[in-house]
């Protein structure tokens, strides 16, 4: 395979989990720019600013040197040489990365990141939400991922090994919550493309998702 697969779609559908998958499979780099804009918000909140202040936000992630790496295999991510490969999946990031990816000086800045470090992969499998639509509007193969909220929230329940009820129902209010916050603006990314291929994955296991991306991608 050469060329460039777009997996969009909102939280908790396992795009991560595909996306490294078909990457893998088809000898791909992997670029996954929701840890851009999640190390964008560690900047933030170490710098002690409001993330609800569009412009001291924009001010310290011009500053800030976010590094992601794009092999499947490995997550790379470093904000000023810092590795918070593992801070970026807080509870804290979680909260306050839709804040952050919403101004536009921030998206426009890690855009520009994002096409300079696919320009150079011959194969490459991108996730995010705005990929197909802005990020990559020429890829050859655009995949929009989608899921039934509640079927969103057991997975991420089982993957942070959740069994609560209640708990499980907090997962899920904070999905629908950050996807209308998403879906909320203007310029909202959360949409497919015109010429992506919706897949939805509330019936199919990861595997079976993963085969029809590459198959789609082979195709
Ligand atoms: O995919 P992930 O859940 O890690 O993305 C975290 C957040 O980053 C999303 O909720 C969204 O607010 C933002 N994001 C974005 N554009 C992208 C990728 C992620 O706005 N291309």
């Amino acid at each position: 395979f050469r060329g460039q697969v777009t997996l969009d779609g909102p939280s908790g559908t396992g795009k991560s989990s595909v996306a490294r998958a078909v990457a893998a499979r088809l000898g791909a780099a992997y670029l996954d720019t929701g840890a851009m804009y999640r190390a964008a918000t560690v900047a933030v909140i170490d710098a002690g600013v409001d993330p609800d202040d569009a412009d001291a936000v924009a001010r310290v992630v011009a500053g800030a040197r976010i590094e992601v790496g794009t092999a499947a295999g490995v997550e790379q991510v470093e904000v000023d040489g810092a590795d918070v490969a593992e801070r970026i999946r807080g509870a804290e990031v979680t909260r306050n990365v839709s804040a952050v990816s919403a101004v536009p000086a921030v998206r426009r800045q890690l855009v520009d990141q994002q096409r300079a470090l696919v320009a150079s992969a011959d194969a490459v499998v991108v996730e995010g939400r705005d990929i197909g639509t802005v990020v990559l509007p020429d890829a050859t193969l655009k995949v929009y991922l989608t899921a039934a909220p509640e079927v969103r929230a057991q997975r991420r329940a089982g993957q942070l090994g959740i069994g609560d009820p209640a708990e499980v129902a907090a997962l899920a209010a904070d999905l629908r919550r950050r996807d209308e916050y998403d879906s909320s603006r203007a310029d909202s990314p959360l949409r497919p493309a015109a010429d992506a291929v919706v897949v939805d994955s509330t019936d199919l296991d990861r595997e079976a998702v993963v085969d029809r991306v590459v198959d789609l991608a082979l195709s």
